[in-house]
């Protein structure tokens, strides 16, 4: 009898299907196993026949032939061990598939000596490969469970050893979990209110948070910028599933997942040092492999003391930065990965990094000063829309008692405000990126404020970019305190985030 057993292997980040065709007959007894695949595979014909024999199944001495389709492709991993093994128990007429499972689910897991069944790598993929195939579902293992529930409208089975599959295809039901059963593994455990003053600071991040926009640190060592910029995904909504489907993607495939059946729920923090590499970074390597821009797509990127990093990788963050992905050429090939994240920069103020203290400490000459602030002047500062000075605390608010506000109640209102954008854009769209057209639809001032702007961007020698953020960031300040115009208290503080000097 020849059985046909549906299951999946992936080729970079996405699955195709792979047909476990089983072929048992009377000649010499043997077990093989063809179609390319690796040593797990090879060495599966021992898990399987112990795992079988383990949970009453005995194999009888026959000739097992086990065909991995298509045979052009090499195949890796343990998974295949599952849908071998109940081919070869329905081939010897152990079971019988009354309900057609075989040809609506895909199957994968991996066996124990003992018949149970563990967890493996790429369950996102073959799930969404059910869903477009349009299977009934997959049986996976149910350690697996979290990273499945992420694909909707397909039935998950999760099964915990042999027994409870050869149930299952006796009789088409079993307990399905669902997604609200599963507590969310990612929990936060930066707050904000951990950070003692700093209002200014904290409120840029709130902007930044509520609008998607760019945020630029100024001050001295030790003043918490990076104590601030790591809080940020704190008061960030979670990430919805598609995003979440995208994000834990690129983890799985850097192999950055703690546990297999982690999933990516937070926005991701990344914050590469300054001497870090360019394929670290930015991508590539000689297998090519997302960099720390496309860890941070969803989330944020921290680039502290800024201004050491080579002007090299500055200069080639700009593409990325306007596009939300990066493309990486190579001989024959080209690979593209997402990158959209809120991206914080952060640097001293001058050489010394005292600019900002008190009046005196700086040493540093003005030629000085002028020739620093050159250094962090360029590409990347044109994507800024918050220039943030911090400052260090001083005697008063360090030891003070007042407690500020938590992550969740700032996160709330972060929340309300991109309700608002969401029924603005009907997408996930951010006032940060707004278009021309869509500043002059939903960013209008009275004659009098549009008449304080115009003095403001002329006695300041703005840019007209720096116009157009002035409004954007207005608008998520409106938008933050729920009020359909953008008035002057919202345009003045909207204004008072350029950079002056
Ligand atoms: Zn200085």
């Amino acid at each position: 009898m020849n059985i046909k057993i549906l299951s999946t292997s992936y080729l970079g980040v996405k699955n195709y299907l792979v047909e476990v065709e089983i072929d048992i007959s009377n000649g010499m007894p043997n077990f093989s196993i063809i179609g390319l695949g690796d040593a797990a595979i090879f060495e599966s014909k021992e898990r399987i026949k112990t795992s079988l024999k383990n949970t009453g199944y005995p194999f009888e001495p026959k000739k097992i032939v086990v065909n991995l389709s298509p045979a052009s492709i090499k195949k890796e991993g343990a998974h295949f061990d599952l849908a071998i093994a109940i081919g070869i128990l329905i081939s010897f007429g152990f079971i019988e598939d009354i309900y057609s499972i075989l040809d609506n689910y895909l199957i994968l897991g991996e066996l124990s000596l003992t018949g149970d069944v563990k967890p493996v790598k790429g369950i996102i993929g073959a799930a969404l490969l059910a869903k477009e195939m349009c299977l009934k579902g997959i049986i996976i293992p149910s350690e697996n469970i979290i990273e499945a529930t992420f694909i909707q409208n397909i039935r998950i089975i999760p099964i915990k050893n042999i027994l409870e599959l050869i149930e299952f295809i006796k009789t088409d039901s079993i307990e399905e979990l669902v997604l609200n059963k599963i507590k969310n593994k990612n929990l936060l455990t930066l707050n904000l209110n951990e950070v003692k003053g700093q209002a200014l600071g904290k409120r840029a991040l709130e902007i930044a948070a509520a609008g998607g926009h760019n945020i630029f640190m100024i001050g001295s060592p030790g003043s918490g910028k990076s104590m601030l910029a790591k809080r940020l995904p704190s008061i960030l909504p979670n990430l919805d599933i598609q995003q979440s489907i995208e994000s834990t993607r690129i983890y799985s495939v850097i192999g950055e997942l703690n546990k297999i059946d982690e999933i990516i729920k937070i926005p991701p923090f990344r914050a590469p040092h300054h001497t870090a590499s360019k394929a670290s970074i930015l991508g590539g390597g000689h297998n090519i492999k997302p960099g720390e821009i496309t860890m941070a797509h969803n989330g944020v990127l921290f680039l502290d003391e800024f201004s050491e990093f080579p002007r090299e990788i500055i200069e080639s963050l700009r593409q990325p930065l306007e596009n939300e992905s990066i493309s990486i050429s190579r001989v024959n090939e080209k690979i593209t990965f997402p990158c959209k994240f809120i991206l914080i920069i952060a640097t001293n103020p001058c050489k010394c990094g005292l600019l900002f203290d008190e009046a005196g400490k700086c040493s540093c000459s003005s030629s000085e000063i002028q020739r620093y602030q050159k250094k962090i002047s360029g590409p990347i500062i044109d994507r800024i829309d918050l220039y943030v000075p911090i400052k260090k605390l001083d005697y008063k608010e360090l030891f003070s008692t007042e407690i500020s506000e938590s992550s969740a109640t700032v996160r709330k209102r972060v929340l309300s405000a991109r309700k608002i954008q969401y029924s603005r854009f009907h997408s996930n769209k951010l006032n940060s990126s707004m278009s021309q057209k869509e500043i002059s639809l939903f960013c209008k001032l009275s004659l009098e404020d549009s008449l304080i702007l115009q003095s403001i961007v002329k006695n300041f020698s703005l840019s007209a970019r720096s116009y157009d953020k002035i409004l954007k960031v207005s608008r998520t300040i409106a938008d933050l305190s729920g009020k359909e115009n953008i008035g002057k208290k919202e345009l003045l503080e909207a204004a008072s985030y350029r950079k002056y000097y």
